[in-house]
């Protein structure tokens, strides 16, 4: 039977395999089809699973049985930085090639419980270190849409497996903008949560006071549901929130006053067509009956400044525990300490090696005050601009990225320029807010319609409001 991979979401798939329309078995095999034709040149996918049908017979069972719940049955791509138990994970990178995870991640466990089918772990940058998943050790993923083109990262399969129509949704990870700028290339929603609502046990840690799971799909209520599934305190990640944090559904406002960052905008390099884009899009917002605010946050400008001193702090510390010892890889040396050296020389990547050597450095003694203080004193400093934006306002809307998807190799041997994607994003995560990227328009180039991404910002545990606006503009919003 013909299934329309297209335009399927959660609830539809759901209501039609609870009314026998198909089964869970012919919903992953239709997907196990698209991978076959289609993943060969994608390259979304750093492993399809071999028990795929297992679990849709397991998830038949089930709905044969009355028990289904919304997610039973549904396909999930993960990214390969999330642990499921007796699976190999390896954060595309070398030096965990063959490693075997021994533990699910507390997003997984919830998953599970809800009867999901894991239908592979996807490709990303080394330890969700970059912007294009140029930097997996396994090859680079193609955007969906143009395949010369890269479809962001380091979330890049996740995002690419549900564009392509490889799986129905998928799970990331966003540490600067991973979920969202590949969202925003690849004309997909992605949410990046408020830092502590999803538990981050069982995701190998990049930058540990920044990074979050979250969810990608095609439409915001494919996202709010998969969100609201993960969510909620864990007693095994230290920084998880407490459940009674989260703002309810009832007290979201139906017309918002929505800030602008006007100056923050300014940026160099912000394509035109972004910015009209943008723009349009501030206008279909008023056009809505939303009011539009203009706002400062004065020290948006040193975000990536900030960001690529903390971040490299943390990956240094972070990947200490790679060391042939414990984990993956081992190579043999002239001795014990040589044996550390030829491990990670030879397991690890080039942009994994400039974060733990400016991470170092950044974290020496002497050095510390200068930077990593004072790094972290100014981080204070953007998320008080955000808190005060928010007294103000009830969501921010910004770009989610200055340009459309470039090409594969375009930006690959500069770090600055893929460093520079992230303006939009990184705030974000220095400050902890949540925010979610959807699709609000296309650049026309070589005869493809590139997708262009607005990001919405709200305050801490305000995810309510994001799937409140998102949705709103959506209807507006004609693909
Ligand atoms: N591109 C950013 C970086 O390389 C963000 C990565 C991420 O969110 N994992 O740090």
């Amino acid at each position: 039977m013909e299934i329309d991979l297209k335009n399927l979401t959660i609830k539809k798939a759901h209501e039609d395999m609870v009314s026998g329309k198909y089964s869970a078995v012919d919903l992953a095999s239709a997907y196990l089809e698209e991978i076959k034709k289609k993943d060969g040149e994608l390259h979304t996918y750093l492993e399809v699973y071999g028990d795929v049908l297992e679990q849709a017979n397991k998830a038949d069972e089930i709905i044969k049985s009355g028990k289904a719940g919304l997610l039973t049955g549904i396909p999930i791509s993960i990214k390969d930085n999330i642990l499921i138990k007796g699976r190999k994970v390896s954060a595309g990178s070398k030096i965990l090639e063959n490693y075997t995870a021994t533990y699910d991640a507390t997003v997984i466990e919830k998953l599970k419980k809800e009867g999901v089918i894991f239908i592979g772990r996807t490709n990303m940058d080394e330890f969700a270190m970059g912007g294009s998943t140029e930097n997996s050790a396994y090859g680079p993923t193609k955007n969906p849409i143009d395949v010369l083109r890269v479809p962001g990262g380091s979330s890049g399969g996740a995002v690419a497996s549900v564009a392509s129509g490889e799986v129905l949704v998928a799970l990331g990870s966003d540490t600067g903008g991973s979920i969202r700028q590949p969202a925003s290339f690849c004309g997909m929603v992605g949410l990046k949560p408020t830092y502590g609502l999803v538990s981050r046990y069982g995701l190998m840690a990049m930058g540990s006071s920044f990074d979050q799971i979250g969810p990608i799909g095609k439409t915001v209520e494919d996202v709010e549901i998969i969100f609201n599934v993960i969510k909620g305190n864990d007693p095994k990640d230290g920084t998880s929130l407490k459940n009674s944090d989260l703002k309810l559904e009832s007290t979201v406002k139906n017309k918002m006053k929505i800030g602008v960052p006007y100056d923050s905008l300014n940026v160099g390099g912000l394509d035109k067509d972004v910015l009209d884009s943008f723009n349009e899009s501030i206008e279909k917002l008023k056009k809505l009956g939303h009011e539009i605010v203009k706002i400062e946050l004065p020290n948006l400008k040193y975000s990536l400044a900030v960001y690529y001193v903390l971040i490299p702090a943390e990956v240094s510390s972070n990947m200490a525990r790679f060391d042939g010892v414990k984990y993956g890889l081992r190579l043999s040396g002239e001795n014990g300490i040589d044996d550390y050296f030829v491990t990670r020389a030879e397991g690890l990547g080039g942009e994994v090696k400039r974060r733990i050597i400016i991470g170092t450095y950044v974290l020496s003694s002497g050095y510390y005050d200068a930077y990593y203080n004072k790094a972290n004193l100014v981080r204070e400093l953007i998320r008080d601009d955000y808190k005060k934006a928010f007294e103000k306002v009830d969501v921010i809307v910004t770009p989610t990225t200055p340009s459309v998807a470039f090409k594969i190799g375009e930006k690959a041997n500069d770090p600055l320029q893929m460093y520079l994607e992230d303006i939009f994003t990184v705030p974000v995560n220095l400050a902890g807010v949540p925010a979610i990227s959807v699709p609000c328009g296309f650049k026309m180039i070589d005869g493809k319609k590139l997708p262009i991404g607005l990001q919405f910002i709200a305050n801490h545990c305000d995810e309510e409001t994001l799937f409140k606006i998102s949705k709103d503009f959506l209807c507006e919003f004609t693909l």
